[in-house]
């Protein structure tokens, strides 16, 4: 039986292209005790694959965290898959606004020790002991509470394009680096100021929200679906949308657009952007905004080192990177020497 993946993401692309069918693109997660995530992992796999469904999936003993596409006319099989899960039955779909037949490419199941990748290993505190779910509406309502702190869970390179208006933004690469600095920020506001958080789809704040109280913040909210959810509930609610730029999000789409301002600058020449690109040199691959202008003076690449690179034959390249090991594992996001205006 094919447990795997047969075409390479070309044949994809091309296959999705020539259907033209409309895909939904969305995200969920759950914490939950698995016992056997290999076998769990195959079952989702040869289920999925036989919906068409494409994406990136992450199974663990501590439960699922996905990001998909499934073509429209098979939601309703997929929900329904779902909900014959019990763990999964009625789990919170995090719909996104834009729809890109693109977002993904290939249905990729794998087995980690976490589902959040550069998430917690920390056993010393309750996961489900975690934060009241806010939704939109209360979202805002609480905004408007002077005793509220308003902290962005995500990294710098997802604040830096977009965030709700006087949020906490901090400068970190990481989850995991995110809490301390926070924690040590905050630590004057335990008792009596509400902490209310939020991230891209509020995975991270379901262990965030347990960690703060578990260092002994009193109240502690965390927005529901994150930015992905609330963006939808704004729009179909007509509220106030406090969101100002994009919401960057890990699929091929790399952000959608919640508000026109534009927040973020080049990280080559200084003018209002908010585009991400990766460097075209394969061996950097770096993360970093760029507009339309730098982008063809520079060939796509993030500095001059590797715009020469980049220009060598294929051939060559592959020779220059032999024993650099693989360029994606010490993958930097965002910061660089040669960018002048990553603050
Ligand atoms: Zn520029
Ligand atoms: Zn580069």
């Amino acid at each position: 039986m094919q447990l795997y993946n047969k075409l390479s993401a070309k044949e994809r692309a091309a296959l999705i292209e020539e259907a033209g069918e409309d895909r939904l693109t969305l995200s969920f997660y759950a914490y939950a005790k698995i016992g056997n995530p290999e076998l769990f992992r195959n079952y989702l796999f040869i289920a999925w694959d036989q919906m068409g469904v494409l994406g990136r999936i992450y199974v663990a003993h501590e439960g699922i965290n996905a990001q998909l596409s499934v073509p429209a006319q098979n939601f309703d099989t997929f929900k329904k898959f779902l909900d014959e899960i019990y763990f999964l039955e009625n789990v919170r779909l995090n719909i996104a606004i834009e729809h890109d037949a693109k977002a993904f490419l290939k249905l990729k199941v794998k087995v980690r020790k976490k589902i959040v990748s550069d998430g917690l290993n920390d056993a010393s505190f309750d996961v489900t002991n975690r934060g009241i779910h806010v939704d939109a509406e209360k979202f805002n309502a609480l905004l408007e509470d002077p005793d509220t702190v308003l902290v962005d869970m995500r990294n710098h390179y997802e604040s830096e394009i977009g965030h709700f208006r006087g949020a906490i933004t901090p400068d970190v690469d990481t989850f995991r680096d995110s809490l301390p600095i926070i924690e040590e920020d905050l630590k004057d506001y335990k008792e009596d100021k509400n902490l209310v958080m939020y991230c891209t789809g509020g995975i991270r704040c379901e262990k965030a929200s347990a960690y703060y109280k578990h260092k002994g913040f009193k109240k502690v909210f965390q927005l529901e679906g994150g930015i992905i959810e609330y963006a939808r509930q704004v729009e179909k609610q007509k509220l106030e949308n406090k969101f100002i730029g994009k919401n960057f999000v890990f699929d091929h789409r790399r952000s959608e657009r919640i508000s026109e301002d534009v927040i973020a600058h080049c990280h080559q020449c200084g003018k209002p952007c908010d585009t991400h690109v990766n460097c075209a040199n394969e061996a950097c691959h770096l993360l970093f905004i760029q507009c339309e202008d730098c982008a063809m003076e520079m060939n796509n690449c993030c500095s001059e080192d590797c715009m020469k690179t980049n220009s060598l034959p294929y051939e060559a390249q592959k020779e220059l990177r032999k024993g650099k090991g693989n360029s994606n594992k010490i993958f930097k996001k965002g910061r660089s020497k040669f960018l002048k205006y990553k603050s």
